[in-house]
């Protein structure tokens, strides 16, 4: 007898509505902006969002066009994440999540608590991504690896990054973390612990607009965020893995497209990217010989690929319509 499987539409668009029904009924305020400013409105939006994961998922299923719309999806987000922050910063303060400003840093995600000594609440959401879809959240989720990736492809092809950036990463990530310490410790207030994270965010800027542009690679990403690192590290907890198959030839196409620096001559004879792969996927359809695939434990090929878009699909759906500042 053949098992018949939903449409993977189908689970994305049932995923989603879970989700923000879930939120929708539980918190208050309202998160969802159709129900601040419409009451019952809310369910609406749930309707439409969740329609809108469903059309992305076929878009990212398909083999030519995935790695476009992932670029696009991802673009659109961020813009709507920082018009919400910049009109909320103008007066329409139903726009902010809150009302009270958070940077819209993503060191700031952990350096936060460390400083503040609570507010879990974006560490446990970036932990609970890493658990379903691995270190996707620097490929699919984050607002600011999107002007990242702008910037790079603004060079046609990405050169390779000095062999130890890993190094110059794990060295910022613990800084970070050591002016945190520092910053709690020493009680500085919180326009001076403030203006460190902008400081930090200005930098990161600077890179994405001189090394980044210059040399088609993500430099923001794989050099400079400490939270690119945390996500290829906690991403070890998904069992979602891009794998290279025996066949593969060595001859470097998928290399060619790979933006965060994962696709060496020594990561293709291994087998598998290097630590800086964040499963974009834009790889697997590059390869002339097929040899590139995402893996789910056992699950392999088509069927792995299959739930991987169905989760970052649904996950960036709900992305949409709740992150704010
Ligand atoms: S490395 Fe940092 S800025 Fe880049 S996508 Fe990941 S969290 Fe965002
Ligand atoms: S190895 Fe493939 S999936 Fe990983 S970051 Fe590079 S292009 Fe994306």
């Amino acid at each position: 007898m053949t098992r018949t499987h939903p449409a993977p539409q189908l689970v994305a668009f049932a995923l989603t509505a879970a989700t923000l029904t879930l939120v929708h009924r539980v918190v208050h305020p309202p998160m969802l902006l159709a129900e601040r400013y419409l009451a019952g409105a809310g369910w609406v939006q749930i309707l439409v969002i969740a329609s809108y994961a469903a059309w992305l998922t076929t878009k990212l299923l398909e083999p030519k066009g995935s790695a476009r719309w992932r670029r696009r999806v991802w673009l659109l987000f961020s813009v709507v994440f920082f018009a919400q922050l910049f009109l909320g910063l103008a007066g329409f303060e139903g726009l902010l999540m809150t009302g009270e400003l958070h940077l819209p840093v993503p060191a700031v995600i952990l350096a936060g608590p460390i400083y503040r000594g609570t507010g879990l609440f974006m560490p446990v959401l970036f932990t609970v991504t890493a658990l379903l879809v691995g270190p996707a959240w620097c490929s699919h989720l984050c607002y600011f690896g999107a002007w990242d990736d702008l910037a790079c492809r603004l060079r046609r092809r990405p050169q390779a990054l000095p062999s130890k950036t890993w190094a110059v990463r794990l060295g910022i990530t613990i800084a970070v973390v050591a002016v945190a310490v520092i910053l709690r410790i020493a009680g500085a207030s919180t326009m001076g612990a403030a203006a460190s994270g902008l400081a930090f965010g200005f930098v990161g800027v600077a890179v994405i607009l001189l090394w980044s542009r210059r040399s088609g690679v993500m430099a923001h990403c794989v050099a400079y965020c400490p939270m690119g690192l945390v996500a290829n590290l906690l991403g070890k907890l998904s069992p979602f893995r891009i794998r290279i198959k025996d066949d593969c030839t060595l001859c470097g196409a998928c290399g060619q497209v790979c933006r965060y620096d994962a696709l060496s001559k020594g990561d293709l004879q291994r087998q598998r990217p290097g630590l800086t792969c964040s499963l974009c996927g834009d790889c697997i359809g590059a390869c002339p010989n097929g040899q590139l695939e995402y893996r789910f434990g056992g699950l392999r090929g088509t069927r792995a690929r299959t739930l991987f878009i169905v989760l970052a699909a649904s996950l960036h759906a709900v992305f949409l319509a709740l992150a704010r500042v």
